[in-house]
């Protein structure tokens, strides 16, 4: 298992090195893990000018998965925009062709209390959202800002698909359902737009190859209405770049702890980035009090989805579920009558029941 490790700013490095200790447990017993270090975002630009430096690249290219911290800082707000951090991510996602975006949304029982939803409509949130993430409206063209004859401002994006786009990501949309609770709510606005017209067809033909998944279609503004309502209802969620831009962000937000989220972004080959869906933090890095959970579970997700790996990926689960159960939190989901540990402390505790 060949990874590139790129930790990158804020609390990047703070907690990729937690992620490593779970790496280092697994290669202890008996897995062939090799890490090699490379510089993304500010660091990257501090390191080589650059915020996805060629070196960087090539690690990426060679390696078979990729883990990465977060990237972006204050000190780096005010560079021209090819040299800001967040270029470093949408370069490597683009070279690396990663085309599928996997965020599981889970919530742990002993966490209920975090969200802001009632405990009962979200203990024991178990949903997968696939975001198809390499095409869409936010890179059809022609797009553009233009005058009108009489001299009015208008502004134009083109949203498009192709059968082959559509195809591709509800294949992988079948196949997590595969693996998971067999069922698959594809989103769309088939009601008014096109696009999703043949977003629906393009679905149900794929949904040939797959007859044990149950598949349902639901719109978007439905979606993001029964996410809040009765998220439970859902298994996988399988939709386009920007309905799962939002009902992502809204998913991940039913658990209340941006900190507990990981995510997965897949090529056509199952290679992937692995990464925690929150940011750079640099408000609180380097204090020791950045959550570390979201980077150890985006390893567990690497050895499912990369590697294949389902006893790997499960083993840390269980060492994170464990580590929640005896009452160790990080700051950022402490509550009465639980212990409050550092970011190393935390890392610790996963490796040890690991
Ligand atoms: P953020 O996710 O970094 O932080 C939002 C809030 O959540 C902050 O209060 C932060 O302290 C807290 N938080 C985040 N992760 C945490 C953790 N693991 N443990 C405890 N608390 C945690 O989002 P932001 O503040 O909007 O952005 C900060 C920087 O991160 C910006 O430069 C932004 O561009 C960048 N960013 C990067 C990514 C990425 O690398 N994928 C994603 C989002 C934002």
């Amino acid at each position: 298992m060949k990874i590139a490790v790129l930790p990158g700013d804020g609390i990047g490095p703070e907690i990729v090195a937690q992620a490593v200790k779970v790496l280092d447990v697994l290669a202890k017993d008996g897995l062939k893990i090799e890490l090699e270090y490379g510089d993304i975002g500010g660091a990257g630009y501090d390191a080589a000018g650059d915020p996805y430096p060629a070196a960087t690249s090539k690690l990426a290219i060679d390696a078979d998965a990729v883990l990465l911290g977060a990237v972006g800082g204050y000190r780096y707000d005010s560079l021209p925009r090819p040299m800001r951090p967040e270029q470093g991510l949408l370069r490597i996602r683009k070279e690396l062709g990663l085309f599928a975006n996997l965020r599981p949304a889970v919530l742990y029982p002993e966490l209920a209390s975090a969200s802001s939803l009632k405990p009962e409509v979200v203990a024991g949130l178990d949903i997968m959202i696939l975001r198809e993430l390499t095409g869409d409206i936010y890179f059809g063209q022609p797009r553009g800002l233009r005058r009108t004859p009489d001299g009015e401002r208008e502004g134009f994006d083109t949203m498009l698909y192709s059968e082959s786009e559509i195809a591709r990501i509800a294949h992988v949309g079948f196949g997590t359902a595969m693996k998971r609770g067999k069922r698959l709510c594809s989103v769309d606005k088939a009601n008014v737009l096109e696009t999703s017209v043949l977003w629906r067809e393009v679905v149900m033909e794929v949904a040939k190859n797959y007859p044990e998944i149950e598949l349902s279609h639901m719109y978007v503004d439905n979606a993001a209405m029964q996410l809040v309502r009765n998220p439970k209802q859902f298994d996988v969620i399988l939709t386009g770049n920007m309905f799962g831009d939002i009902l992502s962000d809204e998913a991940s937000m039913l658990t209340g702890s941006i900190g507990m989220l990981p995510s997965a972004s897949l090529d056509a080959h199952g290679k992937g980035l692995y990464e925690p869906i929150h940011g750079s933090a640099p408000d609180i890095a380097g204090q020791n009090i950045a959550n570390p959970l979201a980077t150890i579970l985006s390893v567990a997700m690497m050895m499912r989805h990369t590697f294949g790996n389902e006893a790997a990926a499960a083993r840390i689960e269980n060492a994170v579920k464990k580590t929640l159960a005896e009452g160790l939190r990080t700051s950022d989901i402490h509550q009465e009558g639980m212990r409050k540990v550092g970011t190393r402390e935390m890392g610790d505790a996963v490796a040890a029941r690991l």
